[in-house]
């Protein structure tokens, strides 16, 4: 057992990169900041269609086994200002990742495809694909982030309340998950950009 930035109990990390100590000059067709939801997205896609790209996090770079899924090791690593994070007023906390992956890191691994509202409020800010290449793309989403049904066994006491709460008010009971998430996967199962990286390449 080793000690990870203040972090017992998990496995001495295993250092795949290279540590960046000074200055760094780097040339990039393109340079993107996050690589939460958006940024790594973009960033793969640019990649693999032929772009290079420089991706920057302000969060530290984790996996799997530096993972011992315990709020309190957990949140100050994976979540900004440890949780801690609220608006100006201090009333509002929000809740936001900060390390490579982002907030997909510590989701719930809730999934839905875009509800059709959704898609015509894009559409009229300008989104213009066809039916045919919003199920493809959503298609092609779910496929790379190994969407599933939520099977019934998987179902705790408090979700099946919840569900029964749902269902009484007249909410949809489609459930489907993405992985196990919320306090970081050990086995890394909530597919995040540290998972789905550009073909062929490492972070
Ligand atoms: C606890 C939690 C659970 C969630 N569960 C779900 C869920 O189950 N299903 C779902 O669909 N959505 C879920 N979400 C929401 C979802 O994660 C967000 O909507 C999504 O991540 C937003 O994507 P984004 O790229 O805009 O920003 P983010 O994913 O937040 O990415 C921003 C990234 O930029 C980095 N960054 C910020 N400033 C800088 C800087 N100056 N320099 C370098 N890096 C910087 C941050 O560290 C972060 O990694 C959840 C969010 C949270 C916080």
């Amino acid at each position: 057992m080793g000690v990870i930035f203040g972090l017992e109990d998990v496995p001495r990390r295993n250092e795949r990169y290279e540590v960046v100590s000074g200055d760094v000059v780097e040339t990039a067709d393109v340079c993107i900041i996050g690589s939460g939801a958006a940024g790594a997205v973009l960033a793969k896609e640019l990649v693999e269609g032929g772009r290079s790209v420089v991706l920057l996090e302000r969060g530290g770079y984790y996996e799997g086994s530096d993972m011992n899924q315990r709020d309190l090791d957990m949140m100050p690593l994976l979540w900004k200002n440890g949780g801690f994070n609220f608006d100006d007023n201090l009333r509002i906390p929000i809740a936001q990742g900060s390390c490579l992956g982002g907030p997909r890191i510590i989701k719930e691994a809730v999934c839905f495809d875009p509800p059709l509202r959704v898609i015509s409020e894009w559409r009229t800010l300008g989104v213009d694909f066809t039916d045919r290449e919003w199920s493809d793309h959503t298609a092609r989403v779910n496929r790379t982030l190994q969407v599933t049904d939520v099977s019934e066994e998987e179902l705790n006491r408090n979700n099946r309340m919840v569900r029964q709460g749902a269902k009484a008010i007249g909410l949809n009971d489609h459930r489907r998950t993405a992985g196990i998430a919320s306090t970081a996967c050990s086995a890394d199962s909530a597919i995040s950009a540290v998972i789905t990286k550009p073909n062929g390449t490492s972070w």
